[in-house]
């Protein structure tokens, strides 16, 4: 207590600014998460550091101290594209006594490069500020990680006993080569088969400006990331001859065609659900157009409006949108090949092979090659279910003192929760965290997580699972 006294103290001092800790001392179990979340953002846990494993070594070790026999922590090694990775389960026996499956909880443990150069404070130094934690993962999902760990050590040293089997399944790659979440997911549904899955990578409580609460996101589905590349060849020559068939030109061609294509309008109970509730919240005519939309999703005009905003666009459909370009070999030769990258998001349920379809629909000319790299993961919706439903309100109203709106949404993608959804596992996204739009700095600069919310997110997993495994 008195260290947690001086590291107050210390902060304060250096920062000078009003912080939420000031005000009193940490109780063990916020000084246990705050330890936790500080030890491990020292951890350069990003491709190419080899840095998991050492992480993975002291959530092992906190894990041990507190109870957790060998047996049923589970250390695994992946190679993520030519990148050493681990992966840890860690298994919470319960009594059976509910007679239900278990509970898997998703987080991960890696995080993006973060250059200590380009930052103003280090990355990798858990540092408070201005009313804000500032660290590479202070968000994206090292307080996942601190606070699912803590939950499982502070229920294990209360003594408590789950009704069902709880586990932790934390990844090593989830924002590179998601080799090991695949292994995870399939190792899970050879071996564990759960009920449902809980993600704590996404969802959360999004503030108002003014740092009130204004709802509770539910992720829910994931839209699926796809690139494809566009190419055309041409027998070339020399650039004093020119012809009229040029492989620059007709990339070109197809690009405006890929440019001004509009995707089929889509709508699901979900996207429908989510609009009507925004749509609630947000002022004038961007506002009444989600609420038409969310009545009558072939409103043409609404669909004109929704659109017509970057971050609302994706939710009507699939997108597809140019990332980057390479032709020609030499100033003076006529280009041989000409390869454009397109990026696109595809809406549940559509598939990869009806995109490139309608693209090439779209192109309308046969020498335009189209391929899709990699493997990409489509996963259907998830429903959030009654019973996780119940035991986010409860969350809700005791860290808040009163009901917050619950608003499922589908994202752009993607995270660990796909690869469970495209198993067949009902899997929803419920971060105990809280930010306001403009400080989500996930993989960018200067990443952070309001002081505040650290801690007023640190219930949030217990009182979850006392109502999803309580006896
Ligand atoms: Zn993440």
């Amino acid at each position: 207590m008195r260290l947690a006294g001086l590291l107050v103290a210390g902060a304060v001092a250096l920062s000078g600014a009003p912080a939420f800790a000031q005000d009193r001392e940490r109780s063990e179990h916020e000084q246990r998460v705050y330890d936790i979340y500080r030890d491990i953002i020292a951890f350069r846990t990003a491709k190419g550091h080899g840095q998991v494993d050492d992480m993975v070594s002291y959530l092992t070790a906190r894990l041990s101290e507190a109870g957790f026999a060998d047996e049923d922590i589970m250390v695994t090694d992946y190679d993520s594209d030519g990148d050493p990775t681990q992966g840890l389960i860690v298994r919470y026996r319960g009594n059976g006594s509910s007679g239900e499956k278990p509970i898997v909880l998703l987080a991960h443990m890696d995080v993006v490069d973060a250059l200590p150069e380009d930052w103003v404070r280090d990355p990798f130094t858990l540092t408070e500020d201005n009313g804000y934690f500032y660290g590479r993962g202070t968000m994206d999902n090292k307080y996942g990680v601190a606070n699912l760990t803590g939950t499982f050590i502070r229920l294990m040293e209360e003594g408590w006993t789950p009704n069902r089997d709880l586990y932790l399944v934390f990844s090593g790659d989830e924002e590179t080569g998601m080799v090991s979440t695949r292994a995870q997911a399939k190792w899970v549904a050879e071996n564990v088969d759960p009920d449902f899955v809980l993600n704590s990578d996404a969802g959360g409580i999004g503030l108002r400006d003014d740092f009130e609460p204004l709802a509770q996101r539910v992720q829910a589905a994931e839209k699926t990331f796809v690139t494809y590349e566009l190419t055309v060849t041409n027998q070339g020559g020399h650039s004093s001859r020119p012809r009229k068939d040029n492989a620059i030109y007709e990339l070109a061609d197809a690009l405006q065609k890929v440019r001004t294509y509009e995707f089929p309008v889509r709508a699901t109970p979900l996207t429908r659900s989510y609009f009507a509730a925004l749509g609630q919240a947000v002022p004038g005519e961007l506002g009444a157009a989600m609420r038409t939309f969310a009545e009558n999703p072939e409103d043409a005009a609404a669909v004109t409006t929704l659109r017509s905003v970057p971050e609302f666009l994706g939710t009507t459909g699939t997108t597809c949108i140019a990332t980057m370009l390479r032709a020609g070999h030499a100033e003076n030769a006529l280009p041989q090949t000409a390869t454009a990258t397109v990026n696109c998001r595809v809406f549940p349920g559509e598939g990869v092979e009806l995109t490139a379809q309608r693209l090439a629909e779209a192109i309308g000319n046969p020498d335009v090659g189209i391929t899709m790299l990699g493997d990409p993961t489509e996963s259907p919706e998830s429903t959030l279910r009654e019973d996780v439903g119940a035991a986010l309100e409860k969350s809700l109203m005791t860290r808040f003192g009163r009901p917050l709106p619950i608003v499922p949404y589908m994202e752009s993608g993607g995270t660990d929760g796909m690869h469970y959804r495209t198993l067949g596992y009902n899997t929803v996204a419920i971060s105990g965290g809280a930010s306001r739009p403009q400080d989500v700095y996930a993989h960018g600069l200067d990443e952070r997580m309001r002081v505040d919310a650290f801690y007023a997110g640190l219930d949030h997993w217990t009182i979850i699972l006392k109502v999803l495994a309580g006896s």
